[in-house]
């Protein structure tokens, strides 16, 4: 077990809040601000009191509850220096490669930018954790609001170098709606096991987060454009891994 704590629940109607805490320490963040109230309540619940907001990307379901919450606990608030203008009461602003403290960890900054400009995520990198916000979902990943296919791509990159032990934390269950679309695609027995798992936790009304890189690394298509038999299933044997993703992005946008 690692020194952390973490709760994660369910704000507006699909976006997850996470709360990261360290016991002896006291230090406690919150991943992203989608509701106040929600988060408060969870806080109280758990008898912590909020020190860090980290954000990662401008989007209002990522940052709405950011005044709030920093009225009332007068948390540091940390977030893209590219989208400084967009979010509002950032005390730290943040660049890739950038490293911050929390608690004594390491925490890794990355910009993924493909779904906003801007967007970072967050590599507790002692502790294998990863807060992906909208660039990872399980089995899925963000849309491509502001960057092109390329860069999108390029950030996803990024994520696949990490150690496959990494769990990671992501800003939507989109899980079940994921797996459908992947199964859709190429029915292996990775994919059409984890959608069966999927159905069953979501009939349960229970939660598919955190997922882990090695589950991804077999599972989500958008890690996946080297595989052959992928590939195959698309039709496009000799394209580059670049354009087997931009398709399958393309394909999920209307699915
Ligand atoms: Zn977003």
């Amino acid at each position: 077990m690692g020194k952390f704590n973490i709760n994660h629940f369910i704000c507006r109607s699909d976006n997850y809040g996470v709360i990261i805490s360290d016991k002896n320490t006291g230090l406690t963040a919150s991943i992203d601000a989608p509701d106040a109230e929600i988060i408060d309540q969870e806080l109280k619940i758990n008898d912590l009191k909020l020190t860090h907001l980290f954000i990662t990307h401008k989007h209002l379901d990522h940052i709405e509850g950011i005044e709030y919450l920093k009225d009332k606990y007068s948390c540091k608030v940390i977030g893209p220096e590219k989208e400084k203008d967009e979010i509002p009461l950032l005390d730290i602003t943040v660049i890739d490669e950038e490293y911050i403290d929390f608690s004594g960890s390491p925490i890794k900054i990355i910009e993924t930018p493909g779904h906003t400009l801007g967007h970072i995520i967050y590599h507790f990198e002692q502790d294998n954790l990863l807060f992906a916000g909208d660039t990872l979902f399980l089995m899925g990943c963000g849309r491509v609001f502001e960057g092109t296919h390329k860069q999108m791509f390029e950030s996803l990159e990024k994520i696949k170098k990490l150690p496959p032990n990494t769990a990671i934390y992501f800003g939507h269950e989109y899980s079940l709606a994921n797996a459908k679309f992947a199964a859709s695609i190429w029915p292996d027995k990775h994919i059409k096991k984890r959608l069966d798992e999927i159905e069953s936790l979501r009939a349960q009304n229970k939660h598919t987060i955190p997922t882990t890189l090695d589950a991804e690394l077999i599972t989500n298509l958008f890690l996946m454009g080297d595989n052959t038999s992928l590939k195959r299933k698309l039709d496009m044997g000799d394209a580059k891994e670049e354009e087997i993703f931009s398709e399958l992005r393309t394909k999920k946008d209307t699915f």
